[in-house]
């Protein structure tokens, strides 16, 4: 009896160490992963000397953590799911090696059941080393991997082909993303789909020479990524209707990104959060035109200036007037009806355009200059009020330019002061 089992025990231990010979002989690194998390169970030998780590150390990665072209789970969890419905799943990607370089590999990937429970098992190829074909004109595989994206549209079938790289840089397989206009244009963002389209039909009506456009693509993650797209006729009829057209795409969301920053600095008041003086004019400037321009228009100005401000400075310090005038911007940002312009005058002044009548312009500034009284200031003022005197101008009663009007505004600031501060006083 106890001999017996002890056979099947060293059976058993035989042939798992047959299989773990088997499985460490493959040439191709092989991943049993869990579906769910996206953790590496285990892992053959190829698959931990390729990365430079050992196997426990694999072990403690996931697909997220080793592949840098899966970008978060909800990206794994899309993929996992057309796994389940492929038989085998094709993906074309990199794997990040213990020493910080970069493996470009293309895996495949089969849903198994292993001990009665799901797994994926994932074969990754090199192909850093991959053969490239000689120079045949036709063969476009070396600029498909140097360009970050390419499209091949074949305009009269219909059919509109994308690079391995495009789909990876979207987040998808090779096998993915159906080769026709739609899928392109799908996820194209709708604010910029009309001039997108605008500009690839003045190429191919001959209005324009080229393709070009910069405009924001979704990928898998349905995050939008800001691109440069260029494309071109590359073959035609005789009557000019396009036969292909192949264009290049880029990423070029970084570059957007700090352009959006370097944008809002340039117009925005650091510490207050409204615009700037050089911003706010111009937004003003617009509001009066429209104002001048329209039958009935009015514009109330109101110049806002801090009571005693310079107590504040000199009692508790410059970053305690800072913090004072950080919040008066809070005060006066979420005051602003729809259509109002505020920005921030200099110092401890701030001024406001209200394309509003009188009567609402006045309530608004008499609930501002309420505000200031009940908001809840730092302790650490110790009792000391803040409070604000505004002064107001209306178009056209007061003055017809806005430099005038302004000037009006001012003046009516100064009677608030020598009227006691914390008040609105009107030019008349
Ligand atoms: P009044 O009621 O007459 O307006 O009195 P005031 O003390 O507010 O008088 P004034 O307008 O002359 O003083 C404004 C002060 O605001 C002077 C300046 O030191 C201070 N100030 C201007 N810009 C800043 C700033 O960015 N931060 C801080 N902390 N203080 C500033
Ligand atoms: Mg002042
Ligand atoms: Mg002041």
């Amino acid at each position: 009896m106890e001999s017996s089992s002890k056979r099947v025990a060293c059976q058993a231990e035989g042939e798992d160490v047959w299989a773990r010979t088997l499985f460490d002989g493959v040439p191709d690194a092989i991943y049993v992963i869990d579906p769910i998390s996206s953790h590496i169970l285990d892992c053959n030998r190829h698959a931990y000397e390729d990365l430079y780590l050992s196997r426990a150390q694999v072990l403690n990665h996931s697909v997220l953590s080793l592949q840098m072209d899966v970008r978060g789970l909800p990206a794994w969890s899309e993929i996992a799911a057309v796994i389940r419905q492929t038989a085998v799943y094709r993906f074309q990607g990199h794997h990040r090696r213990a020493d910080g370089t970069v493996l470009p590999v293309e895996i495949t990937t089969s849903a198994v059941v292993l001990n009665g429970q799901e797994r994926f098992i994932s074969v990754a190829r090199d192909i850093s080393k991959r053969v490239r074909s000689g120079a045949d004109e036709h063969d476009w595989s070396v600029l498909y991997d140097l360009a970050q994206g390419v499209w091949d549209w074949r305009y009269s079938e219909g059919a509109l082909y994308f690079s391995p790289n495009l789909k990876r840089f979207l987040g998808y397989g090779p096998d993915e993303m159906l080769p026709v206009l739609a899928t392109w244009k799908d996820n194209v963002h709708p604010d910029d789909l009309p001039i997108v389209l605008s500009a690839l039909q003045a190429h191919i009506s001959g209005r324009r020479s080229q393709f070009r456009a910069t405009y924001r693509l979704r990928n898998r993650n349905g995050f939008y990524l800001w691109v440069e797209d260029t494309g071109v006729i590359i073959d035609a009829h005789a009557d000019g209707t396009p036969v292909r057209i192949v264009g290049f795409i880029h990423d070029v969301t970084n570059f957007k990104t700090a352009e959006t920053t370097l944008q809002m600095h340039a117009e925005q008041d650091g510490l207050t959060g409204l615009y700037n003086r050089r911003r706010g004019m111009e937004l003003l400037l617009e509001q009066f035109s429209a104002a001048q321009s329209s039958r009935d228009g009015v514009l109330v100005i109101l110049v806002l200036d801090l009571d005693f401000f310079k107590r504040i400075n000199d009692r508790f310090g410059h970053l305690m007037g800072d913090e004072v005038l950080m919040q008066s911007g809070q005060i006066i940002r979420h005051a602003l009806p729809a259509g109002a312009v505020g920005f921030r005058w200099g110092g401890e002044e701030f001024l406001l355009g209200l394309n509003l009548p009188l009567t609402d312009a006045s309530a608004l500034a008499e609930s501002i200059r309420a505000q200031f009284v009940s908001a809840d200031w730092p302790d650490t003022l110790e009792g000391e009020c803040i409070t604000v005197s505004i002064g107001v101008a209306c178009y056209p009663r007061d003055a017809t330019q806005l430099i005038e009007l302004i000037a009006e505004a001012d003046k009516a600031v100064y009677q608030a002061k020598s009227l006691g501060r914390n008040r609105v006083a009107y030019r008349r």
